[in-house]
């Protein structure tokens, strides 16, 4: 479907509509709804974002004794909702940013337009790329162990990847699973040294190093990993029933290609000390224009600041000789014949 097959005539008009609902998402959300912009929030796939499957979060600030992944996020939602953010479940499946106001689809169905946009639409866990690593999928192979790792009781499991999310995957599978081996790539794992240190002090826990796995066995469900040992190129197969991804993430940030500039991964590209994006009027936080820090709070932080651009923005619109937000081009003539020639990106196909 292409977004000129739409009518947009008696579609809903919004100053600001926040894509995505993590701590970015949420932030924004609460910060434009105490500057009394209305937000519209849509949650998209995966409301909550990554805390949602994440367990204890012991480095939010503000909760000395930790606090739950999904809990923190009730919290997030419940503050934006209660300065009148209106939280939506939808996805946002297609956009045209070529002018103000911002088209977007949601659900493929839904046309909503908008003054303002924050982009706030996370990454998502990445796989290996194996054929039965896809065919087991909820079989045995997962890349959430806080949603499946109460299927694995007293049984052995893998965790793929030398991070702090295989880290902490790892040690929340230990209150399960009899034995839980973490396969990582190198001699030398990635995790911050307190993550490394609880994992290598753990006794049910064994880190198979400079390993790496060519196939995910079974045929109904998951029973084993066959894996290569990069230095000596010896071969062997892995009894586990668990095989759980923990090796990054993908920005969620396709239906934005074409439109707004992005690094080689897909990370959007914003200015220095800003959240602005190459389209005015477009502002990107979180986790889907960082690939450094990607931590909750700095994500929470990014949103804040997203918020604040775009409040800074609109009122600018309004000041007298700025041309108005209808008037100007959103998006640079270089850049638009550039977006045309992909046809608006439809994500879902
Ligand atoms: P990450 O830090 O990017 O680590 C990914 C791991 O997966 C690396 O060890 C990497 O190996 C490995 N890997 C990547 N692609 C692979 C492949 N194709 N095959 C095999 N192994 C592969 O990702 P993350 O662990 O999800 O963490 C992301 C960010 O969130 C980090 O900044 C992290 O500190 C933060 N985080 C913090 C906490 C916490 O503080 N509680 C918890 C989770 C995440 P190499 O090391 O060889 O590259």
């Amino acid at each position: 479907m292409h977004i000129e097959d739409v009518g947009f005539a008696d579609a809903e008009h919004h100053q600001v509509v926040v894509v995505g609902t993590g701590p970015a998402g949420l932030t924004a959300a609460l910060y434009t709804a105490r500057a009394k912009l209305a937000p519209v929030v849509y949650r998209g796939p995966q409301p909550g974002g990554q805390l949602i499957t994440t367990t204890d979060v012991e480095n939010y600030p503000g909760f000395p004794e930790g606090v739950l992944g999904p809990d923190l996020m009730m919290k997030f939602e419940e503050q934006a909702s209660r300065f009148g953010a209106d939280l939506r479940y939808g996805t946002v499946t297609m956009v045209d940013l070529a002018r103000r106001p911002f088209r977007l689809l949601v659900d493929e169905r839904t046309p909503v337009t908008a003054e303002t946009l924050i982009v706030s639409t996370g990454a998502s866990a990445r796989y290996l790329g194996l054929e039965n690593e896809e065919r087991l999928l909820g079989r045995g192979v997962s890349s959430c162990a806080t949603c499946d790792g109460a299927f694995f009781q007293d049984v052995e499991v893998a965790v793929i990847g030398g991070g702090d999310s295989a880290m902490e995957e790892a040690l929340f599978l230990t209150r399960f699973a009899s034995r839980v081996h973490v396969i990582h790539r190198r001699d030398e794992l990635r995790a911050s040294k307190i993550m490394q240190d609880r994992v290598l002090a753990n006794e049910q826990i064994e880190v198979v190093w400079d390993t790496v796995v060519e196939d995910v066995l079974g045929e109904e469900e998951v029973e084993g990993a066959l894996i290569r040992n990069v230095r000596t190129g010896e071969t062997s197969e892995l009894a586990v029933k668990g095989f759980f991804l923990a090796i990054g993430h993908t920005p969620n940030t396709e239906v934005f290609q074409g439109w707004l500039e992005m690094d080689e991964v897909g990370y959007i590209r914003t200015a220095a000390d800003s959240t602005r994006t190459n389209v005015a009027g477009v502002f990107a936080c979180g986790d889907a224009q960082d690939h450094v820090y990607r931590q909750a709070v700095t994500a929470a932080g990014t949103g804040c600041m997203a918020a604040i651009d775009a409040e800074r923005w609109l009122v600018e619109q309004e000041e007298p000789g700025s041309g108005g937000s209808h008037l100007e081009p959103a998006i640079t003539e270089e850049a638009l014949s550039e977006a045309a020639t992909l046809d608006v990106v439809d994500q879902a196909g």
